[in-house]
């Protein structure tokens, strides 16, 4: 049961941070609940499915149906209580959720709460694979249903939502889908897919080992030319980085590469060039951000000096996440 309510808890907390960093102050909350506040905590997850009640009126404007959480904290409390009627959608839990399949482990390790109240999603605790798994699931759902672009909503073929493995530690973000990628729904297919593959290759990883995503998740779309990619524009980028966001929340990886300007500005604002910033450590919500060219810029410009910085880049990435390093691999686009 504590597993459970461990689970429970995980979910509501990074729901509630992930709200949280994208600008949302405040949740509703029931007045029974601000009334357990002031309560010493004694609530049980096996109490979940008596609490009924009608949901709570909403007390922000900025509140979504997947804010109708209820937390409940004993004052003094270490730990935080928080149980949920209506859980987040994006934290993939019912109050009402079956329990575990049998093939993911149903009772974490208790995992340790964070100290400081504006940790870093790093320090935050991760979610378990059943929790993960639904949230992602979720996730994928509304991204895949997302017509926010009307534009681009109807010339899309596919919606391209990601690929890789959701417990990945390293992860790589484009900038859009072209034209390959639209058709086949997966991200990094075309012939910068290609050389991206042999990079990651290079690294003694395989493309399924890493997560791979993009700035914006639909095709950019190119009226009255028959081919081509276009830049997505500021306003295309604003609407779908929620969806990137998220990803990055649910997975969590150790390192992030941001492969050109697009996937810079879209993570960390608009910045300097990726000329200048190429190969130094940013930053990304506590996450160590890369940001080196795109594939598709290697392919234009051929520049051996541009690939090497690029391999630098990787090692430096391979350096983060403690990785072994052959003399082979160092010494891989040597200077001669
Ligand atoms: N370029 C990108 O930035 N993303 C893709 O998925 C393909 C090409």
């Amino acid at each position: 049961m504590s597993g459970a309510y461990d689970e429970l808890l995980d979910a509501t907390i990074q729901h509630l941070e992930g709200l949280k960093s994208r600008g949302v102050r405040q949740v509703a909350v029931s007045p029974e609940t601000l009334r357990a506040l002031a309560q010493p905590a004694k609530f049980q997850i096996s109490n979940l499915k008596a609490q009924t009640h009608p949901p709570a009126p909403v007390a922000t404007t900025k509140g979504t149906p997947e804010t109708q959480i209820i937390a409940t904290a004993s004052a003094g409390a270490t730990t935080p209580h928080v149980v949920a009627r209506n859980l987040p959608v994006a934290a993939g839990i019912s109050a009402d959720s079956a329990p575990a399949p049998a093939a993911f482990p149903s009772n974490p390790a208790p995992v340790p709460r964070p100290q400081t109240p504006d940790h870093a999603p790093q320090a935050m605790p991760r979610l378990d694979p059943v929790a993960k798994a639904a949230a992602f699931a979720d996730l994928r759902a509304r991204a895949l249903a997302c017509v926010k672009c009307p534009r681009l909503a109807s010339s899309r073929k596919t919606v391209v939502f990601g690929v890789g493995n959701p417990e990945a530690r390293l992860m790589f973000v484009g900038e859009a889908p072209g034209a390959e990628e639209d058709e086949q729904g997966e991200p990094f297919v075309g012939r910068a897919g290609e050389l991206l593959t042999k990079i990651i290759q290079a690294t003694g990883l395989q493309r399924g080992d890493v997560y791979i995503a993009n700035i914006l998740k639909c095709r950019p779309d190119t009226p009255g030319q028959a081919s081509g990619n276009r830049k997505p524009t500021p306003e295309e980028m604003a609407t779908c980085i929620p969806y990137l966001h998220e990803q990055i929340d649910l997975i969590r990886p150790k390192v992030l590469v941001a492969l050109g300007a697009t996937a810079v500005d879209g993570l960390l604002g608009k910045t300097i060039g990726i000329t200048k910033l190429r190969g130094s450590w940013r930053t990304y919500r506590g996450i160590p951000l890369m940001p080196t060219y795109h594939p598709a810029y290697l392919l234009r410009t051929q520049a051996m000096t541009d690939k090497r910085k690029v391999w630098e880049d990787m090692l430096a990435v391979m350096e983060k996440l403690e990785m072994p390093i052959s003399a082979k691999q160092r010494n891989y686009f040597q200077k001669s």
